[in-house]
């Protein structure tokens, strides 16, 4: 064998994701898993039910249509009519994923060639990286501060260069629970329109908003329909995290673009939970808002658990994570903190410094995910405050 490293150089230093090796550590340690996002109670039966009905029944055993099923790309274009006003055609207009993750990937290497640059909050979500990478394009950081992690919409102008492509937004936001508010989006969209850029917008968290935050799909924006892809995924907002069922949602030519690239990443996914999305996402406001506010109240317990440990906490208007701070402890590296804490005092989380360029943006922030049951909150808690002793 040539000397040659076996790695593709465009995935140099991707290594392993944060969230498995975190996950690991919690299974070889027994420590409570507060680290990657995934709840510790399935979704709703009546939508488990649907996929065993569907299995079954036989439909979706075999390969479903590349574009996803029509029933569910129907129930995708009615949510979004339902919840936001907005109008797409199911056929054109809507293309179902392996989960928000492939969509990421088919959207960034069908949109992006080697040299264009993508501007993208950080702390980002890891794929975004990965992906931009992988398309040999160029992530230019934008990074949100603490307290508020508000972007800075003047250092988003000066970013733009005539080498930009698009736009990533997160909103809200994974890791800190920034939700981006209707003033935001219409700057941020006025400057797509003035730099003819395009936008691509993570709205994976979607129905995961607190108290007057609420959720606006900058595509719902003059002028924004025809540059935007909404990304959006089943995983977050019914808690099937596993089934990985996502989707597309743009003018005709951006879909058709995506799914040019879809087509070679995983061709469909799985075909009965497909069935059971569709009829997920018709469930009555009661579902919607019932898991929104216990989610809140879930917040507010380990926020206050938190700031009883002892950590410095920045309250997430959206998502199901908290970002923390955890100088009060003289701890300075958020990364050293994770690894040692499940033999500390048991308990898994994120360090958000692996989300971000600038090595001091988040070299002390800690991120810990709620949904969980409410016993294994309060027990994590209990564990977190043996930190301060
Ligand atoms: N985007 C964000 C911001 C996420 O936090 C996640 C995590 N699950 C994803 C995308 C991926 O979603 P999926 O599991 O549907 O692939
Ligand atoms: N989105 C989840 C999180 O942020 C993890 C998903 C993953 O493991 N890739 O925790």
């Amino acid at each position: 064998m040539s000397g040659r490293p076996l790695l593709n150089r465009r995935m140099n230093g991707l290594g392993t994701t944060i969230f498995a090796e975190m996950s690991a550590l919690a299974t070889s340690t027994g420590a409570i898993n507060l680290g990657q996002g995934f709840p510790d109670t399935d979704g709703p039966e009546s939508v488990r039910e649907a996929a065993v009905r569907a299995l079954r029944d036989g439909r979706g055993n075999q390969y479903p249509p590349g574009p996803g099923i029509p029933e569910l790309r129907q129930a995708i274009a009615d949510h979004q009519r339902r919840f936001y006003n907005l109008s797409l055609d199911p056929d054109t207009e809507v293309l179902v994923t392996a989960g928000a993750t492939e969509a990421i990937a088919a959207t960034m290497f069908a949109l992006l060639e080697p040299g264009d640059e993508v501007i993208a909050f950080e702390p980002f979500y890891d794929s975004y990286a990965a992906c931009i990478a992988m398309a040999g394009a160029k992530r230019v950081p934008l990074t949100l501060r603490a307290p508020s992690f508000r972007p800075d919409l003047d250092e988003l102008r000066d970013k733009i260069t005539p080498q930009t492509r698009l736009l990533l937004l997160n909103t809200p936001h994974n890791p800190t629970g920034m939700v981006l508010t209707a003033e935001e989006q219409s700057a941020i969209a006025a400057l797509a329109i003035e730099h003819d850029l395009l936008v691509v917008t993570d709205e994976v968290y979607e129905h995961l908003t607190f108290g007057g935050a609420t959720h606006v799909p900058i595509a719902s924006l003059p002028g924004m329909r025809e540059r935007t892809v909404s990304i959006s995924s089943a995983g977050k907002t019914f808690s099937f995290t596993g089934w990985k069922v996502g989707w597309v949602m743009a003018d005709g030519p951006l879909v058709s673009a995506v799914r040019t690239a879809k087509q070679y990443l995983t061709y469909v996914s799985a075909g009965p939970f497909q069935y059971a999305i569709a009829e997920a996402l018709r469930l009555p406001d009661a579902y919607f808002d019932g898991f929104r506010s216990d989610l809140r109240r879930k917040r507010d317990l380990i926020g206050d658990g938190l700031r009883a440990a002892g950590f410095e906490v920045y309250e997430p208007e959206g998502t199901y994570f908290i970002t923390t701070d955890i100088t009060p402890f003289g701890e300075k590296d958020a990364y050293a903190f994770c690894r040692t804490l499940p033999e500390r005092c048991g308990v898994v989380a994120i360090p958000n410094s692996v989300f971000y360029d600038d090595p001091d943006a988040g070299r002390t922030q800690v991120r810990f995910t709620f949904c969980k049951k409410d016993d294994v909150l309060h027990e994590a808690i209990n564990r977190l405050r043996r930190l301060v002793a």
